[in-house]
C-alpha cells in the first residue's frame, strides 16, 4: 500500500487562471489549509513543456513549491474532443490566444467538429492535480468527465464551460453554479466535474478535516 503525505498549514495554489483559482479555493475550503495563490505571491508562470496533463501539473506545482518554500497545489486540465483526436487537449488554453478569447476558441472547436462531419460530438474534460512539497515529494490525481459539445449556453464558469453538456444532465457547465459543477457528495465520494473528481481522490489521500 502506498504512503500518502498529508497536506496541512499553508499551501500555494499554483495557477494564474482566475476561474481555476476560484474552484480550487472552494474545493480546499473545508480542509483547514490556508491557500495563497501564485499570483498573490508574485510567482512566475513556468513554461508548460510536458506531453501529459500530469507532467504539466507537476511542472507548475514543483516550480511554485521551489519558489515559495511551501507545498503547492496545481491543476493542468483541458477539453478533449473525440472527433479532433483529443484536441484542443493540452493546448486548450492556447486555442484562446493571448487575449484569452474563449468565444473564439469555442467557435473554432465547433467549426473543426463540423468540418469533420462528426455528429456524436463526444468530448471529455481532464484534470490532473499535483501537490508538490519543497523537498520534491509529489502526489498526483486525475479526474475526467464525459459529455457532448453543444452550442454555447450560459455565462457561468470559465473557458469552454458553456459548450460542455455533461452526460446525464440537461444544463451545460456554463449554466450551473460552481457548487453544482463540483457536484461533490463527501458521503459517497461522488463528484461531477473533472477537477472535483480528481480533488475527491486527492482529499481522500492527502487532506484531513479539522477536528
Ligand atoms: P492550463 O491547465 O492552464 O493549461 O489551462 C487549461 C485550459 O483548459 C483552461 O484555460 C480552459 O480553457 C480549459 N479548461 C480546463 N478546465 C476547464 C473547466 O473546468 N471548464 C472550462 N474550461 C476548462
Amino acid at each position: 500500500m502506498s504512503q500518502h503525505r498529508i497536506l496541512s498549514g499553508r499551501v500555494v495554489i499554483a495557477t494564474h487562471n482566475a476561474g481555476k483559482l476560484v474552484e480550487m479555493r472552494e474545493l480546499l475550503a473545508p480542509f483547514g489549509v490556508e491557500a495563497v495563490s501564485a499570483g498573490e505571491l508574485g510567482l512566475p508562470e513556468p513554461d508548460e513543456t510536458g506531453t501529459m496533463f500530469s507532467e504539466n501539473a507537476a511542472i507548475k506545482a514543483n516550480a511554485a513549491a521551489q519558489a515559495s518554500g511551501l507545498p503547492a497545489f496545481a491543476d493542468d486540465s483541458g477539453l478533449c474532443v473525440n472527433a479532433l483526436d483529443g484536441a484542443p487537449g493540452l493546448f486548450s488554453a492556447r486555442w484562446a490566444g493571448e487575449s484569452k478569447d474563449f468565444g473564439g476558441a469555442m467557435a473554432r472547436v465547433a467549426a473543426e467538429i463540423e468540418k469533420r462531419g462528426d455528429t456524436t460530438r463526444r468530448a471529455h474534460f481532464v484534470s490532473a492535480l499535483v501537490i508538490a512539497w519543497p523537498d520534491g515529494h509529489t502526489e498526483t490525481f486525475e479526474g475526467r468527465v464525459f459529455g457532448q459539445i453543444v452550442p454555447p449556453r450560459g455565462a457561468k464558469g470559465f473557458g469552454y464551460d458553456p459548450m460542455f453538456l455533461p452526460d446525464g444532465h440537461d444544463r451545460t457547465f456554463g449554466e450551473i453554479s460552481s457548487e453544482e459543477k463540483h457536484g461533490v457528495d463527501w458521503q459517497t465520494g461522488d463528484a461531477l466535474s473533472h477537477r472535483a473528481r480528481a480533488f475527491v481522490l486527492l482529499a481522500q489521500a492527502c487532506l484531513r478535516r479539522p477536528a
